[in-house]
């Protein structure tokens, strides 16, 4: 049964990508194994029983022209399962009508997340058509089920029988109950006809302006090169990252004696750390926070302008005064001015050191015997330089150190250490892409848990930033675990014909932080789909993800897997000592990067009034100026490209990742105090946080982990503001 507001694809902060909603996963069960009907369905791996290990999808026989019958079979379906359910003459229990609706349109939710992973992961213009025809046919689906008033008469009989002794209940079955009713009811379940049809039309024509959005947003991105022809404008970049856009010019076919830089992060961020080529900055910054903001066929003003204006009035229409209100009465910070007052404490003290990290550079630029301001597109060129007069560390000494496979061991190598994993390579499994690799996750005793996809370069099939996603979400049927099939995607530094792929701490940290969030879908021990996994309130998502990042920058684990790739030594001590020294530096301006977008997202949904999209920009300008965001620092996602918001599932939610913060630095404390891989440290947060999915309330779990609250103070320490 596929769910409102649940999350089945979680990003790190400096990612942006399309929306991937909650499904459930496929089973062997019956109805798969129905004869096809005719020779198209025969031939359509989607309709039969997947035969490869672990039941994983038949990527390689999967062709673009699949989704469509599926889809429309899956409906179909999963209609008759509802109506069954509905239209039961039984009085409603729990298991007729709770659990059968968490274990109702597999089939269709099989395809479904399918054809979402791969639109994030591996697109082309024809599926992007096809997902672009269904996306207001399978919202309407949706729709047809929450706004089904038998089946929530039915939820409803048994949810009113909550508090009686007749109704016996564990605490899993309990959560399940209040979850379902509470999806129902913000699904709009208690409107009158001509609201609830309202309410439809609503939802279909958002969820195509999303697809929109975020098709926009690769469209923008990969239209744009900065083409250098001439040797001496790659003066200052390090060596790896001229033959990186050597690559990407003879893939692009231009002729040789050309380098490429393009607006994906490994390729965008050195150039602007290392280029002196003032003026080759502001292009290629400019260029990417202007996507979006064109004024040509992929500007996103008027889709922005008009999403605004339908959530608002959905917000409306369910009694919220806001898209915010209604957003976040189902999160744990419950109200607009929780987040506000949350987002002020740390606002202040990190604006006031961006202030001083700005005028640090600007002295900087001065030693250097020039006259000219500060400008956005200055800042990481000098930052860096900054850095590495204070420190003495360059982020390109570490490179060596990070080669990929050495961190992705990394990561196996702490799961292995906090919860006795192991992680074997498959070769037998299908992929979509040749850059994919797959691992079998087992237990300490050898058992599966499931199945990791990784799939770590970037390409122009795929949206930017990094993110996991669930392909089949764990849970039980008859006692008996259907195993998860998890991805990791993200978008780093590639190999070279001369070098393999080599990371930033950055590039590092993000993979260990989707990792993360692999592992709160693998190590899910739940019985219901809607509760399982990631399908947790939004700002308790990014707990077990974050917490991963703090173990990368720890002497004691860096020292187990950064190893030099050409000589095999770790990473020397001096090295360790830089990273840890230079921690708290530019720290201001993450932090305000970051923040500046996250006031950016709740003033956007606490608007009563609808915004004309002739005043898009102006609404961010003012919406920026009211913090008070300084001019040498461009708000890390700008609205045309803001697709977290817009395309994805974090609309009043981008502060999500702060909030989180505070639970994972004050729950890294833990490890801290009792030791970096403390077993029963461990054991208690895989039991109370990873296994636990949506089946209790979030702080209740927190607190049975730490044995009391986190404090907000713990993220500034962290950060050193
Ligand atoms: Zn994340």
């Amino acid at each position: 049964m596929k769910i409102f507001n649940a999350i089945s694809a979680v990003f790190l902060v400096i990612t942006m990508l399309a929306a991937c909603q909650s499904q459930k996963p496929g089973e062997k069960s019956s109805e798969e194994a129905k004869p096809a009907s005719s020779s198209s369905t025969a031939d359509n791996p989607l309709f039969a029983a997947w035969t490869s290990p672990f039941e994983t999808p038949p990527f390689d026989r999967i062709k673009n022209e699949h989704f469509k019958p599926a889809i429309t079979e899956g409906i179909k379906r999963h209609n008759e399962e509802i109506k069954a359910i509905a239209e039961n003459t039984d009085p409603a229990t729990f298991s007729n009508t709770l659990e059968a609706l968490d274990r109702s349109g597999l089939f269709l939710d099989r395809t479904r997340r399918l054809l979402e992973n791969l639109l994030s992961a591996n697109t082309n213009d024809e599926l992007q058509a096809i997902a672009t025809d269904l996306a207001p046919i399978l919202s309407q689906h949706d729709d047809e089920i929450y706004l089904n008033p038998q089946l929530f008469a039915r939820i409803k009989a048994v949810y009113d029988q909550r508090d009686s002794s007749s109704l016996t209940l564990n605490p899993e079955q309990r959560q399940l109950l209040e979850r379902f009713y509470k999806d129902f009811v913000r699904a709009g379940a208690n409107l009158n006809d001509a609201q609830k049809a309202r309410l439809k039309e609503i939802n279909q024509e958002l969820a195509v302006l999303e697809l929109k959005f975020a098709d926009n947003v690769l469209k923008e991105t990969n239209a744009y090169q900065l083409v250098i022809d001439n040797q001496s404008d790659l003066e200052g970049l390090p060596a790896n990252i001229i033959a990186a856009a050597a690559e990407a010019a003879t893939e692009r076919g231009l002729t040789s004696g050309k380098w490429v830089f393009t607006l994906h992060k490994p390729s965008l961020i050195p150039f602007l750390q290392y280029s002196p080529r003032r003026d080759l900055r502001e292009k290629i910054f400019k260029a990417y926070i202007n996507r979006g903001n064109n004024g040509n066929a992929y500007d996103n003003k008027a889709n922005i302008a008009r999403t605004i204006a339908l959530r608002l009035e959905k917000a409306n229409l369910l009694g919220y005064k806001t898209w915010a209100d209604y957003v976040l009465d189902d999160c744990m910070a419950k109200t607009p001015g929780n987040v506000y007052k949350f987002l002020d404490e740390i606002w202040t003290p990190a604006l006031k050191r961006s202030h001083e990290e700005a005028s640090a550079l600007q002295q900087l630029i001065a030693a250097e015997g020039h006259d000219f301001k500060l400008e956005a597109w200055d800042w990481w060129y000098y930052a860096e330089k900054l850095r590495k007069q204070k420190y003495a560390l360059d982020e390109e000494m570490l490179r060596p150190y990070f080669q990929l496979e050495n961190v992705i061991n990394g990561a196996f190598l702490l799961a292995n250490k906090l919860y006795g994993l192991q992680f074997v390579e498959r070769h037998d499994i299908p992929v979509y892409h040749p850059d994919v690799k797959v691992f079998e996750v087992k237990e300490v005793d050898g058992s599966h848990i499931g199945i990791l996809y990784t799939d770590y370069f970037p390409r122009a099939s795929k949206g930017a930033g990094a993110w996991m996603n669930a392909i089949r979400d764990e849970y039980k049927i008859d006692g008996k675990k259907v195993t998860p099939l998890i991805i990791n995607c993200g978008n780093f530094t590639k190999p070279t014909p001369d070098q393999p792929s080599l990371l930033t701490l950055e590039e590092v940290t993000s993979l260990f932080h989707e990792f993360g969030h692999a592992l709160h879908g693998l190590l899910a021990d739940c019985t219901y789909l809607r509760l399982t996994g990631t399908n947790v309130a939004r700002d308790f998502v990014e707990l077990p993800s974050q917490i991963m990042e703090n173990w990368v920058t720890e002497p004691e684990f860096l020292k187990l897997f950064a190893r030099h790739y050409q000589t095999g030594q770790p990473m020397p001590a001096e090295l360790i000592a830089k990273i840890r020294n230079a921690r708290y530096f530019n720290q201001g301006f993450a932090t305000v990067e970051y923040m500046s977008a996250s006031y950016l997202d709740m003033d956007w949904h606490i608007v009563t009034q609808p915004v004309k999209a002739e005043e898009v920009m102006n609404f961010e300008a003012k919406a920026l100026a009211r913090i008070g965001l300084i001019p040498e620092i461009v708000v890390r996602y700008r609205s045309p490209y803001f697709s977290h918001i817009f395309a994805g599932e974090y609309s009043a939610g981008y502060y999500s990742y702060m909030w989180a913060e505070v639970l994972d630095a004050d729950a890294f404390e833990a490890f801290k105090e009792k030791g970096l891989f403390d077993a029963a440290t461990a054991r208690d947060f895989r039991y109370y946080i990873l296994s636990r999915g949506g089946s209790a309330d979030p702080m209740e779990l927190y607190v049975k982990f730490r044995g009391r609250e986190p404090k907000v103070e713990a993220v500034l320490k962290r950060r050193g503001l």
